[in-house]
């Protein structure tokens, strides 16, 4: 994916994650959130260096530096949503199977650990970010990221995550943040997502 840049298709139907989450919540956070950081991306990257880049390089290569926040920002939001939209799938949920489940339990001891310690991290970050599970060398770990930041970033290759922003939740949910975390671990996470990124390499 280089510029300029397009908004992905969604990988399912807006109303498909209902009751969980909404069509109106996915018309809103796809259609208008996701499109606006594709298109402030297309007007902030030509004439710069970053020129003819894939968007996971413009990533790396404006990570922490201040006066290209700007760009940072809109290219991971880009990232992180287009990789976000694939953890979810309707009559998702359910438990992880083989090498996956092996690393989790590995990690945490059991899967209702790694639902804990997941949950706690998408409540717990304060304000707007992410929660995400990543293979980091060969193990698993759960970590979470303020605003765009993408754990790829540091190493860590994201295996899931989950959008902790109240635009992902606040028309369903209000403040009930922690209703919303629940239910999409338990009704729609795409474990067959997460083991293919595990695969990757
Ligand atoms: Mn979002």
């Amino acid at each position: 994916m280089a510029e300029p840049f397009v908004l992905p298709p969604l990988p399912f139907a807006e109303a498909a994650l209902a009751p969980v989450i909404s069509a109106n919540t996915l018309s809103f956070h796809y259609g208008k959130h996701h499109k606006t950081y594709v298109d402030n991306l297309n007007k902030l990257v030509p004439g710069t260096e970053y020129e003819g880049m894939s968007l996971e390089e413009i990533v790396k290569a404006t990570a922490g530096k201040v006066d290209k926040a700007g760009i940072f920002n809109n290219a991971a939001q880009v990232w992180n949503h287009t990789f976000y939209w694939n953890c979810l799938r309707k009559n998702g949920g359910g438990t992880p199977v083989g090498d996956l489940a092996g690393k989790i339990n590995a990690a945490f001891g059991s899967y209702d650990n790694f639902k804990k310690e997941f949950a706690n991290a998408a409540i717990t970050q304060f304000g707007s970010g992410w929660a995400w599970l990543v293979a980091d060398g060969d193990a698993v770990k759960v970590v979470k990221t303020a605003n765009a930041e993408v754990p790829f970033v540091k190493g860590q290759r994201p295996l899931l995550t989950i959008d902790v922003w109240e635009h992902a939740y606040y028309l369903d949910y209000q403040n009930r943040r922690p209703d919303h975390v629940n239910a999409v671990i338990d009704k729609l996470l795409n474990w067959d997502f997460a083991a293919q990124n595990l695969a990757r390499r």
